[in-house]
């Protein structure tokens, strides 16, 4: 039986809803997470990457929600030229169905409770405060109160919204994706592909990540202002059919990633929006697991501390902002005005940068050494990165 009044209630059981209640109730919040599908991580949206280093700084890898481990990263031009990157660090193609319900089981077990098939509906004013959230659950409209709501509903975020934040994202800050998980494929299992080009996906990239030797996750995410004339089913269909032309497909999926920057304002009185509701997402890689992750514990951390101190005005909440700003916000932001100019880059760009991979040392051949020859080719991206973190810090 749920209670009808938390110091904390978060409204989604994705990674970040997850996270910050588990900081949140470690630090002495009493909280619940309201998730409206029936078990956190389904249906699963996602290419499921995440790397070792990232995941290490919340949970020890567990082959139970692990699907494969990635070595080596491929990298194909629009010629076709393959360059292969090992000195990346491990990466691991995730199973999100049980690895999101491991992150809500640790959350419970720092004294979150979980109600599931709550659908949140509303939040709850008292003069113009909040003070609670409206759900739906089992066909009855409920009530739940608190001080602090942590909104942490994804992409499709409403809570935001319902708080009066403006999360509106311009069309080309959102990244409209398709992906098959396909079967009866032959592949390297420690490799994950990335493939570019304007006829391959315009402005984006497409994936392939293998969850074993014969099963991957494939799929594309591009501009969606690039989208309008050539949708990125029609792409993605155009390379299965070239490169799996036997493989089989399982499920499909169809989803949006933000690739913004974070949003203005992420929390005021007596509410916080985290992960993809936040925007906080790696604009140029479209990665927002870990990155989210990140964001959340700071987020469940100020919470716990709002609690304890019994404050929970913006002029708290906001050293949420602060401490994100610091940890990859910052970085976020020079990401955001760098993605342009990855979404610009012409074929004959590509092909150059993975011939320049293929004459590197393998020991040599990191993402720092294909930043470094981008910039060789392109001196003025030097001022446009200068430019970004000049702007980054003003706006602090
Ligand atoms: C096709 C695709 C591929 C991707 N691949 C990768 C990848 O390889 N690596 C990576 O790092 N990132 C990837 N991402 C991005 C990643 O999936 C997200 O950044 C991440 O899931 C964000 O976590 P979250 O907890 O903020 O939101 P979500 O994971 O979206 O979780 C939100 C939760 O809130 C619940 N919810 C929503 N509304 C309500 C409501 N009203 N009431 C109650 N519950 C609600 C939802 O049911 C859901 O469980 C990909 C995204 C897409 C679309």
């Amino acid at each position: 039986m749920t209670k009808s009044k938390y110091d904390v209630v978060v409204i989604g059981a994705g990674p970040t809803g997850s996270t910050a209640a588990r900081f949140a109730a470690e630090n002495g919040a009493s909280v619940l997470i309201l998730e409206r599908d029936r078990e956190p991580g389904i249906p699963v949206r996602c290419a499921e990457g995440v790397s070792h280093a990232g995941l290490i700084r919340f949970i020890e890898p567990d082959p139970k929600w692990i699907a494969a481990k990635i070595e080596v990263a491929k990298l194909i031009s629009p010629n076709g030229e393959v360059a292969y990157m090992h000195q990346n660090g491990t990466g691991y193609v995730l199973e999100r169905r049980i690895f999101d319900t491991e992150l809500c089981n640790i959350a419970c077990s720092k004294g979150a409770e979980l109600l599931t098939k709550a659908d949140a509906i509303g939040l709850i004013f008292e003069n113009e405060k909040i003070i609670g959230v409206k759900y739906k659950y089992l066909g009855e409209i409920k009530e739940v109160f608190c001080n602090i709501v942590i909104g942490a509903d994804g992409i499709e975020s409403r809570v935001g919204r319902w708080a009066g934040i403006k999360t509106d994202l311009a069309l080309e800050d959102v990244d409209t994706c398709v992906q098959y998980t396909m079967t009866n494929i032959n592949l390297d299992e420690e490799a994950c592909e990335f493939y570019f080009g304007q006829n391959v996906s315009p402005g984006g990239y497409l994936w392939v990540f293998p969850k074993s030797k014969t099963t991957a996750n494939v799929g594309i995410g591009i501009a969606g202002h690039l989208a309008e004339k050539k949708g990125p089913k029609e792409y993605l269909d155009e390379f299965i059919e070239k490169r799996f032309p036997n493989g089989k497909i399982n499920y499909t999926v169809f989803g949006g990633v933000p690739t913004a920057a974070t949003l203005k304002e992420i929390v005021k009185d007596n509410i916080m929006l985290v992960g993809d509701a936040a925007r906080q997402v790696n604009p140029i890689t479209g990665g927002g697991i870990i990155q989210g992750m990140v964001a959340a514990k700071i987020c469940g951390i100020i919470a716990g501390e709002a609690v304890q101190n019994s404050k929970f005005e913006k002029k708290f909440l906001k050293k949420y902002r602060k401490e994100w700003d610091k940890e990859l916000g910052n970085n976020q932001k020079v990401m955001f005005s760098l993605k342009e100019k990855f979404m610009c880059m012409t074929d004959e760009r590509f092909n150059n940068l993975v011939k320049f991979c293929n004459s590197v040392p393998q020991e040599e051949f990191t993402t720092a050494a294909l930043f470094k020859r981008a910039v060789k080719d392109d001196p003025k991206l030097v001022l446009d990165i200068a430019k970004a973190f000049v702007v980054s810090k003003l706006k602090k």
